[in-house]
């Protein structure tokens, strides 16, 4: 199997599994148990807590862990309009993800007013909007990504938290494909964002879990009541296994992110497949600004064609890729971040996502370039016209 999906999901890394193992079998006390069989788990959780907190950049006690990357999005969205009751106003970008978009949604029936702020056609933030939009005097919160699940294309976050920070906004960012992909210093440069998302199986971790960074000093109310589980911010017995297998994804991570040479062969690797693509492919285009993209990701539009069809062919071929977001297949609307970037609809409907991950070879980018030109003749044989 060729696997470039690795935004839908990763391969939990062998020694992720192996730090996981222990708290699957003997080590099982509940961390909220006073008995030293507990504290062991309580201790391995702490241990998490710093790993991801090194990770970035932040102090341990301001992350709580959550059941992934669609809680902690709808925590920090509700968490802080819980604290700002009187503000019913909401900033967001037009290519958020469905686990931003649907609570959002939500959230305009009942009342709020969601300003969603273009991009342009290289999937860019247009920032007078942003910039103007933080200054109207009943917004509550902006949530914006800081990169794209689809196209990889890289917002400029601390751009975006000045603008907020300027208007004393809350900012919200859904990290889940920046953390373990892009530097991340939460002291540092990026002190502006006061809560932030992320999900370990992006980044080799297992599923199910992932974290929310709140500032210490933001306002934010909790979503999930119940015990006194991380400091009475999240109730439930905490998946320990998981929280675990985060923790040690996320020193995984950080030291590709500092080898300096993990990244950079993806990148390479992807840009062969990109330069393959184009140079024996007629009409492919690729999507989104080539210059500011996460290093794994490519989006081309093989113009005329449905993006299920090329899948299906690339699938019976066993190399997993991806339409757009995994929700948004089986439906034969072009995806919303493709119609938000307003590209021509013959290229937005044969658009194909192929993300690679730290354990993508050289031999499986050569493959993908014998099989796939052929699909897309075969393809364009049989639908000429589609779209045109
Ligand atoms: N946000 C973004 C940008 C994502 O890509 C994803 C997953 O695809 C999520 C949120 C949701 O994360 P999870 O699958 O952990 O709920």
């Amino acid at each position: 199997m060729i696997y470039l999906d690795n935004n839908a999901t990763t391969g939990v890394d062998p020694l992720v599994r192996e730090a996981m193992l222990s708290y699957l079998t003997e080590c099982y006390g509940n961390p909220s148990s006073m008995h030293r069989f507990g504290q062991e788990a309580r201790q391995a959780i702490e241990e998490a807590r710093r790993r991801v907190a090194d990770l970035l950049g932040c102090e341990p006690r301001e992350l709580i862990f959550s059941s992934g990357g669609t809680e902690s999005d709808n925590a920090a969205i509700l968490g802080l309009l819980a604290s700002r009751p009187d503000r019913k106003t909401i900033i967001t970008s037009s290519v958020e993800h469905s686990a931003v978009r649907a609570p959002l949604h939500q959230l305009a029936r009942t009342g709020y007013r969601i300003v969603e702020i273009p991009v342009d056609t290289a999937g860019h933030l247009e920032m007078p909007t942003l910039t103007a939009a933080m200054k109207e005097p009943d917004v509550a919160l902006a949530t914006i990504m800081w990169a794209n699940n689809e196209t990889g294309v890289i917002f400029d976050v601390a751009a975006v938290a000045a603008a907020a920070k300027a208007s004393s906004v809350p900012l919200h960012v859904d990290a889940v494909q920046a953390v373990g992909k892009l530097p991340i210093d939460l002291r540092g440069v990026h002190a502006g964002i006061d809560l932030l998302s992320l999900s370990a199986h992006k980044l080799h971790g297992p599923k199910g879990v992932g974290a929310l960074f709140i500032r210490r000093t933001t306002r934010w109310t909790p979503l999930l009541r119940g015990g006194p589980q991380e400091r009475e911010r999240r109730g439930g017995t905490e998946n320990v296994a998981g929280i675990v297998g985060l923790g040690a994804a996320a020193t995984l991570a950080q030291q590709a992110l500092a080898d300096g040479q993990s990244w950079p062969r993806v990148a390479a690797l992807r840009d062969r497949l990109e330069a393959g693509v184009l140079a024996t492919i007629p009409e492919t285009y690729i999507n989104g600004d080539r210059s500011a993209r996460t290093p794994n990701t490519t989006n081309i539009g093989f113009a005329g064609l449905e993006a299920e069809a090329i899948l299906l062919l690339l699938s019976e071929q066993d190399i997993c890729a991806s339409a757009g977001a995994a929700c948004a297949s089986g439906s034969l609307e072009p995806s919303p971040v493709l119609q938000a970037m307003r590209l021509p609809e013959r290229v937005a409907h044969g658009a194909i996502r192929f993300s690679l991950s730290r354990r993508s070879t050289s031999q499986e980018i050569d493959e993908t370039l014998a099989i796939l030109p052929g699909i897309i003749e075969r393809l364009r044989a049989v639908m000429p016209v589609a779209h045109a």
